[in-house]
């Protein structure tokens, strides 16, 4: 899963993952009885790429009136995706009762089995462990590489770029991760 700014992010970036994505959710605060602009900006973007088959899912959160959510899930249908029900919409800041909602909707949105992986995935991410394709040696981040300096807790994906293997020399790219 990754998750993007809007106003912030290259939009043709956001754009490629969507992409390579099964699912989206879009999320935007009611402004002026609408969405924010810079939202209102890539939907329009997103409209003239004509995705297809790919799922999208709406959040937002209001203050008096909470129209955004509504409206998301309509442009989001206007620019060809299957929008699912199920949504958060937060009055003022999302609290503990608004975040509830959120493993229901994952779940609508990419499928039961998916949701559990998606889960593991976040337990297990920083522990993962790597080994080296040449010597067979196992980078294990609860033991890091005290040789190379690298502390104990250090994950694989935050080793520096320059790190190789302690026992045959050769770079990272050459690990594989374990499964
Ligand atoms: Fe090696």
């Amino acid at each position: 899963m990754k998750v993007f700014n809007i106003a912030k992010a290259d939009k043709n970036e956001i754009m490629t993952e969507v992409f390579k994505s099964r699912a989206i959710a879009v999320g935007s605060p009611t402004v002026s009885n609408s969405i924010l602009s810079s939202v209102a900006g890539w939907m329009e973007f997103l409209k003239q790429l004509k995705f297809k088959n790919k799922k999208a899912a709406a959040f937002g959160c209001y203050g008096w009136s909470g129209e955004s959510v509504k409206i998301l899930q309509e442009q989001l249908k206007g620019a060809g995706f299957d929008v699912i029900d199920e949504n958060i919409r937060s009055q003022w800041n999302p609290e503990e009762e608004d975040f509830a909602g959120i493993p229901a909707l994952v779940t609508a949105l990419i499928g039961e089995e998916e949701a559990e992986d998606e889960e593991e995935n976040d337990s297990d991410g920083k522990s993962a462990k790597y080994q080296c394709g040449p010597c067979g040696y196992i980078y294990d981040p609860e033991k890091g590489d005290p040789d190379s300096d690298i502390a104990p807790g250090t994950a694989f994906e935050d080793l520096p770029d320059d790190w190789c293997c302690p026992v045959c020399g050769v770079s990272k790219d050459m690990f594989e991760k374990v499964k």
